[in-house]
């Protein structure tokens, strides 16, 4: 899939901006501050609808918008696959309250397909986007919650019964989390565990059996992508650490005896997690290992290392969206060239090169071999304007 053109409408530092884009590679290149990254930005909202970075999405918004009656943001763009043409919008509105605080804005976001309107559940997975920057290291170096983060968001990509079924999960666990510290206050019965754990069991084994799935497809491809990255070989794995840890040892068709083992730990535990007032059996504890040359990753890989694990990871991503959904997800890659030598660097390149679309920004031309420059559409950014050419 490819955007054929994309506009913005008071989006970060772009006023008005207008591109026509098309199959191929964009390099976006210029200076720091200049909005190379608030464009990739603006194409990861279409396929989310959410910022990738921003704590508020009020951020969004242009500064120079913020003093109109309405402030409003606009990202528009139109979207080809499988032969046809998606016209995908979303739009942010600051409102001022009534009363109160004038500089306290309610952020409304509206969401179209084809210009109806749309929730933003029914919207992902339109146009598939796979994201690459240098904050992506806190997926091996950060904490497993940014690891379950990111295998939910991939596995929603592909699969929307999976979104669901975590929704779920999340509801039942603050029901059941709740009834714990109840039981510990004497407020309520033991017994009452029992309405509550067949639910919870059954979305833990979606949950478990789906992540495990993708994560042997996604330890296949990413394997043979890091050897391709490094020339010296070094090996990588990636392993999952389910949640309780006993699953491992069992087979990845076998949901009932999944669903055994959890059921037995939440009985041996119960007294446990009265104590604490939590769920301590589930996958809401699960976490992923990743291991170069045999060790962990996040305490002995270098920097470079650590950035080839997340470049092998996204682009397994992309070989695993496209065989799960026939369509090639469009690769941004937001400055990540630095921290990797020119080996890792240019394989890189080559398989931006190959993909479909892949818009990839730098502040550094000098970094992108010719060869490659020769066959990539240069954009140099400067000031929330575009100018074609290098
Ligand atoms: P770098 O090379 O440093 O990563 P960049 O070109 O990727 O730079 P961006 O992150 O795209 O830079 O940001 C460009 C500019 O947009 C920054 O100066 C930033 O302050 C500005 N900016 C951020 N939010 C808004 C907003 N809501 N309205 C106007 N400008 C904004
Ligand atoms: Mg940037």
């Amino acid at each position: 899939m490819y955007l054929e053109n994309l506009s913005l409408a008071n989006f970060r530092n772009y006023v008005s901006l207008e591109i026509p884009l098309g199959p191929g590679t964009v390099i976006l290149w210029g200076g720091n501050a200049q909005g190379k990254s608030n464009l990739l930005e603006a194409v990861y909202l279409l396929a989310t609808t959410k910022s990738a970075r921003a704590s508020n999405e009020r951020e969004l918004i242009g500064w120079g918008a913020m003093h109109d009656p309405l402030p409003a943001a606009r990202v528009a763009g139109e979207l080809r696959r499988g032969g046809e043409t998606v016209k995908l919008d979303v739009g942010l509105v600051a409102e001022r309250p009534e009363a109160g605080d004038p500089n306290s804005h309610t952020l409304r976001k509206q969401t179209r397909v084809n210009g109806v309107p749309r929730r933003a559940s029914a919207v992902m997975g339109t146009l598939n986007a796979v994201l690459f920057d240098p904050q992506d290291v806190d997926l091996v170096i950060g904490p497993p919650s940014s690891r379950r983060r990111y295998l939910d968001v991939t596995i929603s990509q592909m699969n929307r019964d999976y979104l669901k079924a975590l929704q779920r999960y999340a509801r039942i666990l603050t029901q059941r989390n709740h009834l714990l510290r109840a039981i510990r206050e004497g407020k309520s019965q033991g017994s009452q565990l029992r309405v509550w754990d067949p639910p919870l069991i059954e979305e833990a084994v979606h949950i478990h059996c789906a992540r495990r799935r993708m994560l042997e497809e996604m330890s296949h491809a990413g394997t043979a992508i890091y050897e391709e990255l490094t020339v010296t070989r070094e090996s990588f794995a990636l392993g999952y650490l389910p949640n309780p840890r006993e699953l491992s040892d069992i087979g990845i068709e076998e949901e009932e005896a999944v669903a055994e083992v959890i059921r037995a730990l939440l009985s041996a535990n119960v007294d446990r997690e009265i104590g604490q007032g939590a769920t301590v059996v589930g996958p809401h504890r699960d976490d992923v290992r990743f291991e170069v040359g045999g060790r962990d990753a996040s305490l002995y890989g270098s920097r470079g290392q650590q950035r080839t694990v997340v470049a092998a990871l996204k682009l397994a991503e992309v070989k695993l969206l496209e065989s799960n959904t026939g369509e090639a997800p469009i690769l941004l890659l937001d400055d990540i060239l630095s921290e990797l030598d020119e080996t890792r660097r240019s394989r890189l390149l080559q398989t931006a090169l190959g993909s479909e679309q892949a818009i990839l920004t730098t502040t550094d031309l000098d970094r992108i071999d010719e060869g490659v420059r020769a066959r990539a559409r240069l954009i140099r950014v400067d000031g929330g304007r575009l100018a074609e050419g290098e």
